[in-house]
């Protein structure tokens, strides 16, 4: 008998057949005598329409008044799910975040997990119960109800495996594993068999959203046996889908590139003009950090004639802020001027080979160049290289890099 943790995510349960269809995949696995855990996601498009409407009311949402709404969409997902477990003889009972008590930290909408309590889940679990659980949702030290950021039930699930050390976490989505790239932009990309958890954890804070990444992050922490698998292949008939791995389990020749990711949600700001001299990367970034904008790339210019164009990228959602800090900070750092991009995007090649391999960027800057495709900004790592580049050629980008670096062929 094993305790198996499934998250099914919004399109999994996105309408009554497809709940009840969800219903019918856990009571095969109980069927089989495992224990089973299922965290579920809002109806697909509800999460959308919850933040939407908070937003009909008041413009800039109170944060903890915003997770009270957007929290809302997995509690009738839990109750939905039961109820269709029933409706076949399983017995299921469901809980909400706070009913479980997952424990967060109090950042309203983006609220990490501190500890789960276990005691309920087990005694449902030993009286043969399937247990259903809200993910997206925890609940802070007084009481308040948190959400965990976008894409969060993947984060709920992998948490509750590893408080309750179960053999598998399986995150049941609308494909049927992790991809060479996302299967929508390139139809070439290829299913993975495996990928590692230091790609996987590249793969998703650069933007492939099949799993959350602070998901991946405590899945490799607490060793949890992470698999994604498709929620719509016939009953049966499913395939193995991806299964992360810890790079000391593989034994296989891995290829030197696993994957493409990318995102479009990016703007680029640049203070041109301002005095080579030091403190002048704190002052103009400082005032952006305290109001809590992400800054990804960095650039600064070799400096000439004593001054120097300093540039950065924040999410395309923080642009008119971030402007109107730079311009407020433009005068008492003496730079010449501000300009902005908000039509960038990011796409980087994703691999642990490139450790042992050389030549990986010039391959990638030579592709691009011969689509006539102009690479604005470059940040690299061990494993990953990204580079902004205008959002029009986003598309073109990923596809010809999918195909320079072989992703769509299957490896010798
Ligand atoms: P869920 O609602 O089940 O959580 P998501 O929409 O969050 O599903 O994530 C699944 C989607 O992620 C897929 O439909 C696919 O378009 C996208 N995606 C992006 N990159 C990849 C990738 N490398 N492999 C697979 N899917 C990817
Ligand atoms: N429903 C939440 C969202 O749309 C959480 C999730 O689906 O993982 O972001
Ligand atoms: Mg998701």
């Amino acid at each position: 008998m094993a305790l198996i943790v499934q998250k099914y995510g919004g399109t999994s349960v996105g309408s009554p057949e497809r709940i009840k269809n969800v219903a019918r995949r856990v009571a095969s696995w109980r069927a089989k005598g495992d224990q089973v855990v299922v965290v579920v996601s809002a109806m697909s498009g509800e999460t959308n329409r919850l933040l939407a409407l908070a937003k009909e009311v008041q413009a800039n949402p109170d944060s903890r008044e915003l997770d009270v709404i957007a929290s809302t969409g997995e509690q009738v997902t839990i109750g939905l799910l039961s109820m269709a477990l029933m409706d076949i003889g399983v017995k299921a009972r469901s809980y909400t975040g706070g009913q479980v008590r997952i424990l967060t930290d109090s950042a309203f909408t983006k609220a990490r997990i501190l500890s789960i309590d276990e005691e309920n889940i087990r005694r449902d679990l030993d009286d043969g119960l399937v247990v259903v659980v809200a993910g997206f949702q925890g609940v802070d030290e007084s009481g308040n109800v948190t959400t965990l950021g976008r894409g969060g039930s993947d984060t709920s699930a992998v948490a509750i495996a590893a408080a309750l050390k179960a053999d598998e976490c399986q995150i049941y989505t609308d494909v049927d594993g992790v991809y060479t790239t996302d299967p929508r932009i390139v139809p070439e990309a290829r299913r993975l068999e495996t990928v590692t958890f230091e790609e996987m954890l590249e793969m998703a804070s650069l933007g492939s959203k099949v799993l959350q990444i602070r998901a991946v992050e405590f899945a490799g922490k607490y060793k949890v046996k992470l698999r994604v698998l498709s929620s719509l292949e016939e009953l049966g008939q499913e395939g193995p889908g991806t299964l992360i791995t810890f790079e000391e389990d593989v034994k296989m020749e891995q290829p030197i590139i696993s994957g493409i990711a990318f995102t479009r949600d990016e703007a680029k700001l640049t203070v041109l003009g301002v005095p080579d001299r030091p403190g002048i990367a704190y002052q103009i970034l400082g005032p952006v950090a305290e109001a809590a904008i992400d800054v990804d790339m960095i650039i600064q210019n070799v400096g000439y004639d004593g001054s120097t164009d300093f540039s950065f990228t924040v999410p395309r959602g923080e642009f008119a802020k971030a402007t109107a800090i730079l311009e407020q900070v433009k005068g008492h750092i003496g730079a010449r001027q501000i300009t902005g991009d908000n039509k960038a995007a990011k796409v980087s090649v994703v691999g642990v080979g490139m450790r042992s391999h050389v030549g990986i960027a010039s391959k990638m800057f030579r592709t691009l160049a011969e689509e006539g495709i102009n690479i604005q900004m470059i940040s690299t790592s061990e494993i990953k290289i990204s580079v902004v580049i205008d959002e029009k050629y986003l598309e073109l980008a990923v596809r010809v890099l999918h195909k320079v670096f072989d992703l769509d062929q299957v490896p010798a």
